[in-house]
């Protein structure tokens, strides 16, 4: 069992972060949150643009990357929407971990265009950019004093979404995260008006993303369905789309890394992407995520890559707190059955987050991890975790720091 060197003060402040809880929870019960129409299938794209024509937009920011570009999907995106009448502009310049500056220069685009909707075509960095554009966009404030629970007072503009790879769920979730342009500190905008009307689910889309890339984003994925399913917040809705999409990434990921070409199994980790997006985004996440984004603000590593190297470290400090639930999932995910403690259970779970790691090349230390940042790093999580997040087992600093260490 790992005990927690958590301090007094810490734990008053954990008491705290309880109460607080409790409040955001019921906000989050109550919250409504948009239905997103999932397209799929080879015709996704034109049903899409026919979509966006429906709702009598006429001109769209679609928000992508110079590989996408490259790759043909936004000619053929841009080729679909003119087929329905809609004129579209493009802003390719959005970097992976978008910074307010990406989404200054895309709104720049987007407001000399007149454009009245955004389309993101790309990974989560790109809908993110694309979220706080149309936010942005009819909000006459700084981006930066966009971010935080819902500050915008006018209506976003029209949203849709195209995923490009399979991690973020970022097409249903009612998060933005775009990083300070100096620090590069991730800051979060959470407005449930950002949450994609439509998406495309398309598996020829994601085919082209490299192993690694296909590893990272997929246990990204991973680590939402976990990190809600053990959430202080979770509730039966949210544990069946938990269970859902770690059934299918269990299945599905380590295919799609071996062949990336398999576009069965590519569809099958863009549904449980966004399956996983929707476990969460009503019930937080913990400290992986937590750590996470302090590496990437730091170090500039993958979010995905981030997570997954956390993860199985995360989960098996807070496993005696969760030994039932990861018990219960270790049996819905065949890694054991009622012939087995609860405890065996719980540790199945763990040994399976470290041996698909290690199937999918995920390395177990963090490249350029510096020793001196490791209480910088301790401090800025526990922060985070205490603001926005909803893990079952309170980490102090100390714990933190400890747990950061195992990966020098
Ligand atoms: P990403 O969007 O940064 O993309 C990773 C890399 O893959 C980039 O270089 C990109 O150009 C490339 N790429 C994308 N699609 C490709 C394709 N089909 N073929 C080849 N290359 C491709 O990575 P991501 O993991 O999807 O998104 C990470 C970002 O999303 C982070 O900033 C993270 O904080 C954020 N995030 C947001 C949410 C949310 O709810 N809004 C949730 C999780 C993470």
């Amino acid at each position: 069992m790992s005990t927690s060197q958590a301090t007094f003060s810490e734990h008053l402040q954990f008491k705290l972060h309880d109460v607080k809880l409790k409040a955001m929870g019921y906000g989050l019960k109550l919250m409504k949150i948009r239905h997103t129409h999932v397209l799929t299938g080879p015709a996704a794209m034109g049903e899409l643009a026919e979509k966006v024509a429906q709702s009598e937009l006429k001109k769209a920011l679609i928000v992508t990357t110079p590989g996408a570009i490259k790759r043909g999907y936004s000619e053929k995106l841009r080729a679909a929407l003119s087929k329905y009448g809609v004129a579209s502009v493009v802003y390719s310049e959005v970097i992976p971990d978008p910074t307010f500056a990406t989404v200054r220069a895309g709104l720049a685009v987007l407001k000399e265009n007149d454009c009245d909707c955004a389309i993101a075509l790309g990974g989560g960095s790109v809908m993110d950019a694309a979220k706080a554009m149309i936010v942005a966009a009819t909000n006459d404030k700084p981006i930066e004093a966009l971010m935080g629970m819902r500050k915008g007072k006018n209506v976003p503009l029209p949203f849709y979404a195209i995923p490009t790879t399979s991690g973020t769920g970022s097409e249903v979730t009612n998060a933005a995260v775009i990083s300070e342009d100096i620090t590069h500190a991730k800051r979060f905008m959470i407005d449930s008006r950002t949450v994609a009307k439509a998406a495309v689910l398309d598996p020829s889309l994601t085919a082209s993303l490299p192993a690694a890339i296909t590893a990272e984003t997929g246990m990204d994925a991973m680590t939402h369905a976990i990190e809600a399913y053990i959430s202080k917040l979770s509730n039966p809705e949210s544990d069946a789309l938990a269970i859902a999409a770690i059934k299918g990434i269990f299945t599905s990921l380590p295919i799609c890394f071996k062949d990336g070409s398999n576009l069965e199994a590519r569809q099958a980790m863009a549904k449980a992407s966004l399956t996983a997006g929707m476990a969460f985004r009503k019930v937080m996440l913990g400290y992986v995520h937590a750590i996470s984004h302090q590496f990437g603000a730091l170090y500039g590593t993958p979010h995905g890559l981030g997570n997954a190297i956390l993860l199985p470290l995360v989960i098996e400090y807070s496993k005696d707190t969760v030994a039932k639930k990861l018990a219960t999932l270790a049996i819905e995910t065949g890694l054991g059955d009622a012939s087995n403690t609860q405890e065996q259970l719980a540790q199945s779970v763990v040994d399976k987050l470290k041996s698909l790691n290690q199937q999918l090349n995920i390395p177990t230390k963090l490249t350029g991890l510096k020793e001196e940042d490791i209480p910088t790093i301790a401090l800025r999580s526990y922060a985070e975790a205490l603001k926005i997040h909803a893990a079952p087992k309170y980490m102090g600093k100390a714990d933190i720091e400890a747990l950061i260490k195992k990966l020098l």
